[in-house]
């Protein structure tokens, strides 16, 4: 369980992460939904550890793991992240590649790249080379590295970008289904309110820094706060 408490992060003397909460139940996703610039990568820089807010605290199961003086190192905080481009290795395997997901745990990791790999529908590719599978079959291997090692968070930065249209929405839901079932905690990055609302259990809409509106999809869909909010919606149907 994440937990976000008024966080804060200024660039040159302005606040492009300004004041922001949230929290994230065990195999629940929010989406961070919002314009270009609004501070939707800079919040999960600062989840994940990579950068450091001005002002608040961030909490995982309930313990601190930074606030403005003590700060818990990334690798230590049982976070996983995914981006775009998924960076899977081009010189190691399926397998190998998720096992990257574990270096520097003991023991054979044999059974559980296994087991990922089964989760994903994607065994029987564990000898393949990325070049060789499609953008979807990617993405596929690249969420099994992020939950390798079990991580409570897995903190996702769109992405679902780089996939084709017509893949994208069999992507989502299958991606969906493999989280509810690892009951991960999800923080999902878009600018798509399509996205957001068919993947996020409650959306946080931000707007310079700020989120402007949070609630479950529909609530925020039906009843947008503001006349901005509502043009933000608009083009889905
Ligand atoms: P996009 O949808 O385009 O990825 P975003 O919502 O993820 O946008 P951020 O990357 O969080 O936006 O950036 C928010 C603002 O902070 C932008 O105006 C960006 O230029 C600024 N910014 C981010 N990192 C830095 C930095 N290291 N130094 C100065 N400004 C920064
Ligand atoms: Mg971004």
């Amino acid at each position: 369980r994440l937990e976000i408490r008024n966080i804060t992060r200024q660039f040159n003397g302005r606040a492009v992460v300004d004041d922001v909460s949230l929290s994230v139940m065990p195999g629940q996703v929010t989406c961070l939904l919002g314009p270009s610039g609004c501070g939707k990568s800079t919040t999960l820089r600062m989840i994940a550890g990579v950068d450091m807010q001005d002002a608040g605290e961030i909490y995982v199961d309930g313990k601190l793991v930074c606030d403005t003086v003590f700060r818990i190192p990334p690798e230590r905080r049982s976070i996983g992240m995914m981006f775009q481009d998924f960076a899977l290795f081009p010189h190691l395997t399926v397998a190998q590649n998720v096992a990257f997901g574990l270096k520097g745990r003991a023991g054979d990791h044999t059974a559980r790249v296994a087991e990922l790999l089964e989760q994903v529908d994607m065994d029987g590719f564990a000898d393949h080379y990325p070049h060789h599978l499609s953008g979807g079959e990617q993405q596929r291997v690249a969420l099994a590295r992020a939950l390798a090692p079990r991580p409570a968070i897995l903190l996702m930065d769109e992405p679902f970008s780089g996939l084709d249209n017509r893949l994208r929405d069999e992507i989502r839901d299958h991606t969906l289904s493999v989280l509810k079932s690892a009951g991960t905690a999800v923080v999902l990055v878009t600018h798509e309110p399509e996205e957001a609302m068919r993947m996020a259990d409650e959306i946080a809409l931000m707007r310079n820094g700020r989120v402007v509106q949070s609630g479950a999809p529909y609530n925020i869909y039906n009843a947008p706060k503001d006349r901005q909010a509502a043009a933000f919606f608009s083009d889905i149907n």
